[in-house]
């Protein structure tokens, strides 16, 4: 079985200086096309499921077809990753669902839109840490408050309050979390930024010297022009979608991040392939037709997401 931690994943990139995507699933298609993009690249992966996704299917056929990819990957080191838990109770939930890795987000309050205190989030990370630590499964906290909004997640103000470093410090030694989500200017959702993004550099580099754990780094899709444009081509009206340059991640990768979060462009990926689908096709009525042409799409996508973090080729790490 190819089921890991994203500690296994995450500490070899530290060591050796890769990015490693975690990708948001909700369905059959949109895993298949991560796992094809996988074992072309020969990448170790991170496919996670946030709240939401598991709602919607229902908890138990997600995390199924999330076994499925493992089993019929068994060369692929994947793990099965609960973003943005929102409470110990929402991390048990998915311990017993069979995931190896959770996210505890204590930056926000249980309702995942209130800002919370330092004291909170402590409290609330070390429960999961406790709880998790004994079966074997890694955790990811949040230091600093992320702007925008996905899934329902994120602060209600939309204000992002960037990591303090030396608090970062402070609650990896209190709380004994594997990897941790810091705040330097990248935001939710497919609306990021006014004008050019902006990432705060200096605040990584200072956080990265002083822990020693993989950071990661939420919102941090491209929102790529090209899709963007196909999506309004064929019908869609998205004015004013902005992400962050694949070069600023990619430096942001040199400068210490090791699991980069990415759901919005695989949304824009298959949107786009849809909507231009049944605008070239309007007789087609088989959702096999449109779903497995999306499919195709999504695995290019992150194909090449896979080569520009440098994940590809290390899967046998
Ligand atoms: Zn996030």
């Amino acid at each position: 079985m190819a089921l890991v931690s994203t500690k296994e994943i995450l500490d070899k990139a530290m060591r050796s200086g890769y990015g490693v995507g975690a990708y948001n699933v909700n369905n059959m298609e949109q895993i298949q096309a991560i796992m094809l993009a996988a074992k072309d690249t020969q990448s170790p992966v991170i496919i996670q499921a946030s709240r939401g996704a598991l709602k919607y299917s229902s908890f138990i056929y997600l995390s199924y077809l999330m076994k499925a990819a493992i089993i019929d990957n068994p060369d692929i080191p994947i793990a099965m990753h609960l973003d943005h838990g929102n409470s110990l109770q929402s991390v048990i939930e998915a311990i017993n669902l069979g995931f190896s890795s959770v996210m505890i987000d204590g930056s926000l309050l249980e309702d995942g839109k209130t800002p919370s205190t330092y004291d909170y989030n402590v409290k609330v990370t070390r429960e999961v840490v406790d709880y998790a630590h004994k079966r074997n499964i890694s955790v990811e906290a949040e230091i600093g408050t992320l702007g925008g909004v996905e899934d329902g997640v994120g602060s209600h103000s939309g204000k992002a309050k960037l990591t303090d470093p030396n608090e970062a410090k402070r609650f990896v030694c209190e709380t004994g979390v594997d990897s941790l989500a810091i705040s330097i200017g990248t935001s939710h959702g497919a609306y990021k930024f006014q004008g050019e993004s902006k990432l705060a550099f200096d605040v990584l580099q200072d956080v990265r010297s002083l822990i020693n754990i993989p950071i990661v780094l939420h919102g941090s899709s491209s929102v790529p022009k090209c899709l963007v444009d196909k999506v309004n081509q064929y019908g869609g009206k998205l004015s004013g979608a902005t992400g962050v340059p694949m070069e600023s991640i990619q430096k942001a990768i040199q400068f210490g991040v090791s699991k980069i979060n990415v759901d919005t462009d695989g949304r824009l990926a298959m949107t786009a392939s849809i909507r231009k689908f049944f605008a070239e096709h309007p007789e087609k009525f088989d959702p096999r037709d449109y779903l497995s042409v999306a499919r195709a799409d999504l695995a290019k996508l992150i194909s090449y997401k896979m080569k520009d973090f440098k994940t590809a080729g290390h899967s046998n790490d």
